[in-house]
């Protein structure tokens, strides 16, 4: 177990652009990543995440804008001066070195001596749990291993700041789905600030203490994972984590209005000139039939899945709108049949309102 034994260090971002030719990699951006967050930087193929990673390292130096590392500004500095690990998307090792070789490679760089080399390394290994494989080379290990190797030679000098571009992406999901798991452990073990890069949602949700979503290198929305997935700010973000139908609605009484009819929204409706209503799929129910307080639909069931925990029902409405909708099977309850009428149902609490009009 390793004892944190320097202070996480918050990173300001402020007004970095960076161009190559006529693309924005990065339009504007300004961030705040608190010391000591999982911050997750999501987005999808060319957004610009590694761009921003790059810059937070030093390897990048963007067009115009400010870094500071606690009250430091950073921008002019090397990155073998910034006091930050990072892992790469293709884990750069070297393979024909051994283990031992790549995890002490940045201690080598800085001249440390190497009696201190080999204590820090054994113990970096040992906090990724491969104590005992520093002589192995490379070429010997399965990609799981090689990822760890990766991560202890980001940490073996304990940097206050850690950056991991996409670290996850060459497993398969089974290791995908642990690894998550051991790198939120090593995070809350090691009193890092971390910046993470990922385009797959459901990773950002998992790890991420903070995310912000990344389109067309700028920040979309910065929130929490469940604020992000409960209260996106825009479209895109709606559209991006986990599915959606989304309704055309106008403002209305109480709340807004789709085809006529009234619907009552929880929430304030955002001042904007293009409203949509985002449904999710576990939030809208079946019912029986219309019931007090809540906000019904019509509809035609048009497919019913059985999925063991679960069922999926896709239906339409009046409108000819495809709507999903996810519920639980408990006990021997009959299941819509396809072509029936289905009542459903949305709380008040559950509607989400987006602004539509912004991308
Ligand atoms: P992401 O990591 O989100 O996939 P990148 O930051 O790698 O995205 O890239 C953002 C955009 O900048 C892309 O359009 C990419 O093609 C462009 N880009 C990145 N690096 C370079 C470079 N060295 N030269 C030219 N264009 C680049
Ligand atoms: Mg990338």
């Amino acid at each position: 177990m390793t004892e944190p034994t320097k202070d996480a260090l918050p990173i300001t971002v402020r007004n970095v652009t960076k161009t190559y030719g006529p693309v924005h990699a990065l339009d504007d951006v300004s961030i705040d990543v608190r010391s000591g967050e999982f911050l997750t930087l999501l987005g999808p193929s060319g957004s610009g995440k590694t761009t921003l990673l790059m810059v937070l390292a030093g390897f990048t130096r963007p067009d115009c804008g400010s870094l500071r590392f606690g009250d430091d500004e950073v921008i002019r500095t090397p990155p073998h001066l910034r006091d930050l690990g990072m892992t790469f998307q293709s884990y750069a090792l070297f393979p024909h070195m051994t283990v031992a070789g790549n995890v002490g490679y940045p201690l080598k760089l800085r001249k440390r001596p190497k009696a201190e080399i080999a204590e820090r390394v054994a113990k970096a290994l040992d906090t990724v749990q491969l104590g005992g494989f520093g002589e192995r080379r490379i070429d010997q290990l399965s990609g799981g291993q090689r990822q760890r190797v990766a991560v202890a030679r980001a940490i073996v000098f304990e940097p206050r700041i850690l950056l991991m571009d996409e670290p996850l992406s060459a497993l398969d999901k089974k290791l995908r789905d642990q690894m998550q798991i051991e790198l939120r452990h090593l995070h809350e073990q090691l009193n890092m600030t971390t910046v993470y890069v990922t385009h797959d949602q459901r990773e950002a949700l998992t790890m991420s203490d903070r995310i912000a979503v990344v389109n067309h290198g700028r920040i979309m929305q910065l929130a929490t994972p469940r604020d992000l997935y409960e209260r996106p700010a825009n479209r895109f973000v709606a559209d991006f984590i986990g599915e959606s139908t989304f309704l055309d609605v106008t403002r209305g009484d109480g709340g807004v209005a789709w085809n006529g009819m009234a619907l009552k929204t929880a929430h304030a409706v955002p001042e904007a000139a293009e409203l949509q209503l985002m449904i999710r799929p576990e939030r809208i129910v079946l019912r029986d039939g219309p019931v007090g307080g809540m906000n019904t639909f019509e509809a035609t069931a048009t497919d019913v899945v059985y999925q063991g925990d679960s069922y999926l029902l896709h239906a339409r409405l009046a409108d000819g709108t495809r709507i999903a909708l996810r519920g639980p099977m408990r006990g021997t309850a009959a299941l819509p049949e396809e072509g029936q009428a289905v009542t459903l149902g949305l709380a008040p609490e559950d509607t989400v309102v987006i602004d539509a009009s912004e991308q």
